[in-house]
């Protein structure tokens, strides 16, 4: 019996729409499943930057000589080799050559926004110009131009397999379409609280703070339909969370410079203006939490700015330490043992500061944002978690050409995976901004192509 496509792709965010167009230019028929209303899930709501190296924008802009040999070495050291050296090879491999035929297809990659994402010095970092919803515009823009179908409001419920274990088709409710091969990009499970409590212990460990703030489509549909097939579920625990005091659920990247956080002894344990990259795990490291710590001047000259408009302004911290959220005591002691925090701990990290305020040099952190002494009371004490919730990066195992792998560590016949549902990419450090939908598009495209080869070796 005919089957009715080459290819089905599960989600349509960057990793589903790459993987169908590359799939169409592959000579596959193809078909795109996507349980929301519209095409993009979380890659629509995002930045949309491709963390890449030896790329053609990195020359413009000057930055010369950068490989992807130099990406590896520093991906996998920063990651301490806990990730899938093979899967991080080839996104490192392939990053250049993905993002040009991203530009190829429309996508712009401004030289001027170049930047160092991340811990890295090397400017890897490429925003695209109309974020992420503009990749997506363009990559479905070509899906179309290619006659490649889509079925919106349609949410793939099983994958089906022939006597020998091989995937040949996706159930849609009561409906069920047969191929050659299906592409998993169902994304993260950031909507999904269950598997948070399973697979996320570090999310869940912020109870009531954590928002996602992705789209509603990331249930970790991937991991449960791989896994019913012999898939393998990997990267316990990896995910990308932001610090935040908890105030309200808007986005906020980063702390202020002004502020000083302490753990419960009352130390330092970090430059407050570290990357975003590294914050949550350093957060991690103190037991979950730690306490921003400033004084009534630094309050009263917190102006909004364009990075800082929902939590570090004037007049809402007055607000929350009116209603008790943060607390706001005389003396450093009295703060120091309402909060929780040591108080000989506090009073000697704060004494240290003040003489580095003074002087203007973190002798500590090394800070280099401008440092506000903490000595007119009142005081204050904002509790800080890392409790929004990005992206997640526990998901299914693949191989280096994207085949889902089972427990023998053999990929899963007809089944291929790319983008958020992927488990073993992400170390517990987050490589950089573009480190997410950078291998979205990469084993997106990638998936396309060899899902489209094999199918048509099936078919043979
Ligand atoms: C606000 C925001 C900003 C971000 N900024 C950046 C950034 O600048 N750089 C970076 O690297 N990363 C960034 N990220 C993370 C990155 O965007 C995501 O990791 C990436 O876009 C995920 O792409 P995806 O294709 O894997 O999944 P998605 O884009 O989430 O697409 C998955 C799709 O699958 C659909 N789906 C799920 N289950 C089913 C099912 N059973 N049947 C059918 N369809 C299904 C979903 O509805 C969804 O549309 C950001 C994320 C957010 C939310």
């Amino acid at each position: 019996m005919a089957r009715d496509y080459d290819v089905i792709v599960v989600g349509s965010g960057a990793a589903g729409l790459a993987a169908a167009v590359a799939a169409a230019d592959a000579g596959a028929s193809v078909l795109v499943v996507e349980s929301e209303k519209r095409v993009g899930g979380s890659s629509r709501l995002s930045g949309g930057h491709f963390y890449a190296a030896g790329t053609s924008v990195q020359r413009e802009a000057g930055v010369v000589g950068d490989t992807a040999d130099a990406m590896f070495e520093h991906y996998m050291t920063l990651a301490q080799w806990l990730v899938d050296p093979a899967v991080v090879r080839r996104y490192c491999d392939l990053s250049a050559p993905t993002l040009e035929w991203a530009m190829g297809l429309g996508v712009k990659y401004p030289k001027e926004a170049l930047y160092a994402s991340g811990v890295g010095s090397i400017p890897r970092g490429h925003p695209p110009e109309g974020e992420g919803a503009e990749v997506i515009n363009v990559l479905d823009r070509h899906r179309t131009n290619r006659s490649v179908d889509v079925v919106l409001d349609s949410r793939v419920t099983a994958l089906v397999t022939d006597d020998e274990g091989r995937v040949t088709g996706v159930k849609i409710g009561d409906d069920e379409a047969t191929c050659g091969a299906v592409i998993m990009a169902t994304g993260g499970f950031g909507a999904n609280p269950e598997m948070i409590e399973k697979y996320l212990p570090q999310a869940a460990a912020t109870g009531d703070w954590r928002w996602y703030i992705g789209a509603e489509g990331a249930r970790g549909d991937g991991i449960t339909l791989g896994e019913a097939v012999g898939g393998v579920v990997d990267g316990h625990d990896r995910a990308l969370l932001l610090a935040t005091p908890g105030f309200s659920r808007d986005l906020e990247v980063a702390l202020p410079g002004w502020l000083v956080m302490v753990n419960r002894q009352g130390r330092r344990f970090c430059d407050e203006t570290a990357s975003y990259t590294v914050i949550a795990g350093l957060l991690n490291k103190q037991g979950g939490h730690a306490y921003a710590v400033f004084d009534e001047g630094a309050r009263a000259d917190a102006k909004r700015s364009p990075q800082f408009q929902a939590y570090w302004v004037n007049e809402i911290l007055e607000q929350k330490a009116d209603e008790g959220v943060i607390f706001r005591e005389d003396t450093l002691a009295a703060l120091a043992t309402n909060a929780g925090i040591d108080p000989e701990g506090l009073e000697g990290t704060v004494e240290r500061y003040n003489i580095d305020a003074e002087e203007g040099h973190d002798t500590a952190f090394f800070k280099k944002a401008t440092m506000a002494p903490i000595r007119t009371p009142p005081f204050y004490a904002a509790e800080i978690r890392p409790a929004i919730l990005c992206w997640t990066g526990t998901g299914l195992r693949i191989n280096a050409d994207t085949c889902v792998i089972n427990k023998a560590d053999k990929p899963i016949r007809g089944l291929y995976a790319a983008g958020e549902t992927v488990g073993n990419l992400h170390g517990d450090v987050y490589i950089g901004g573009g480190g997410s939908y950078g291998p979205c598009l990469v084993f997106g495209k990638l998936a396309g192509e060899n899902a489209a080869k094999y199918a048509r070796s099936v078919n043979d």
